[in-house]
């Protein structure tokens, strides 16, 4: 059998699509630790099986026309990347920003298998949104721009088909607008989003998920490098669903978290925020929709603009919680030069190559989104097993299966990513999630 060369695949990746770097670079993430893995297996050793795992299984594409409250008729573009339904129907959120577009779905839909084969439920990997931005919409714009969008993708989705959920744009009240669209279309009431209110089939934290499993994963983390959480300064970029609730739990594990930031810059408070500042933070903007910088009238905080991590600060934990690519090189010697111990991705892809290189390089323990943000779509996992059984479960319960996951990843990443005494979490959790899904293209005939 030829010898596959991760040089080779995204050579003809590129070739083939030579504008989508977000995907390269996913890819090349993932296999400079799978193609080795599989030179070592023979079972997996198949040139065919990287050609599977690398494209998409179906891509869909549709115009989204809508109107303002001006009566302005506006046309955006829609998207559902449906990656790899091998192990599972697929699942993963749905992004509304304008700079959605094939090459950064294609990357969010790729992380997303491996994230969901970690999680050890039965979800294979998608992705979608548009280059819609609901920055400035009022709720109407919003409403009539969620029924548009689900006018078309209700005919590619359904509970065993494709179960989109939310990620940056998309929260609860839009999940509950497109809901109620799909219901009027087909007629149905069943479990083909997950995020929705708890009235209508919503899971108990489902909102608050994924940045407690992130702590949860943060806190093994620590225990593996025998360091405390606790007393711990903790850095955090962002200040959406993911930010708002990695926050409550660092502050709840008696963390101290220093930064918290927008698009525009970020706060920075000196002896940590507490309860209520993060209560005005979330009210903020979740409900007003404001800038982060509003904070410095409220309690006592400095403001600087610009990105959250150079700034000379001592810290031992960063979560990055934002978007793709905003911890750079330049931003990790900055923070490997201020104490670091731990980074654990909140966002997807947050750490460009070239910073992950130099945690990497100075023995930071690294752990990549796929692995420490899962706790969202577990818990989305959770909602699709709730709402099939047509029953709900308790807050208490679902923290206890997020707890499990969460630790389940984590030992996961141990057993796959052991490198001379240090766990390489990147390795392990690529490893671990090829595993399961090479697997299944194997048993089902695909290969
Ligand atoms: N958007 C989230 C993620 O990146 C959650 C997806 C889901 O719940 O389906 O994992």
């Amino acid at each position: 059998m030829g010898k596959i060369k991760t040089d080779k695949i995204i050579e003809n990746a590129i070739a083939r699509d030579p504008h989508q770097p977000e995907f390269h670079q996913a890819l090349r993430e993932v296999l400079q630790w799978i193609v080795p893995y599989a030179a070592k297996h023979d079972k997996c050793n198949n040139p065919s099986l990287f050609q599977k795992l690398t494209e998409p299984e179906r891509i869909i594409q549709f115009r989204v026309p809508w109107t303002d409250d001006d009566g302005k008729e506006h046309i955006n573009r829609g998207f559902r990347v449906q990656f790899s339904s091998v192990i599972g129907p697929y699942k993963g959120g749905l992004r509304f920003h304008p700079s959605v577009n094939l090459s950064i779905l294609k990357f969010l839909a790729f992380e997303q298998v491996f994230k969901n084969s970690l999680t050890g439920l039965p979800m294979g990997g998608g992705k979608g949104g548009a280059d819609f931005n609901p920055k400035g919409r009022s709720r109407a714009e919003i409403m009539r721009f969620c029924q548009s969008f689900m006018n078309e993708l209700y005919r590619h989705i359904g509970p065993d088909t494709d179960i989109p959920a939310g990620d940056i744009g998309v929260g609860s009240r839009e999940i509950g607008f497109l809901f109620g669209q799909y219901r009027r279309l087909t007629g149905t009431f069943n479990g083909v989003l997950t995020g929705k209110g708890g009235a209508f089939g919503g899971s108990e934290l489902r909102p608050e998920a994924t940045g407690f499993g992130l702590l949860y994963f943060v806190k093994e983390m620590m225990d593996t490098l025998d360091s405390d959480i606790e007393g711990a300064q903790v850095l955090i970029s962002g200040s959406g669903n993911v930010a708002q609730f990695a926050c409550k739990k660092a502050i709840e594990m008696g963390a101290k978290v220093l930064t918290m930031s927008d698009s525009d810059g970020f706060i920075y408070k000196k002896g940590g925020l507490n309860e209520e500042d993060l209560q005005f933070i979330m009210d903020l903007k979740n409900e007003q929709r404001g800038r982060i910088k509003a904070c410095t009238d409220t309690f006592d905080c400095s403001w600087f603009e610009g990105k959250p991590w150079q700034h000379g600060v001592e810290a031992q934990i960063a979560l990055p919680c934002a978007t793709q690519n905003e911890l750079d090189e330049d931003d990790a010697k900055a923070l490997i030069n201020n104490g670091l111990t731990a980074v654990a991705e909140g966002a997807n892809m947050p750490c460009t190559d070239g910073a992950v290189r130099l945690f990497h390089k100075n023995g930071i323990a690294f752990a990549p989104g796929k692995a420490s943000n899962a706790g969202g779509v577990s818990v989305s996992g959770l909602e699709m097993s709730q709402n099939s059984l047509r029953l709900s479960w308790d807050a208490e319960r679902v923290d206890k299966e997020l707890h499990d996951i969460m630790h389940t990843i984590h030992e996961k990443c141990r057993e796959n990513g052991t490198e001379d005494g240090r766990i390489n979490y990147e390795k392990g959790a690529a490893i671990a999630g090829f595993q399961k899904v090479a697997d299944a293209l194997i048993a089902q005939g695909h290969v």
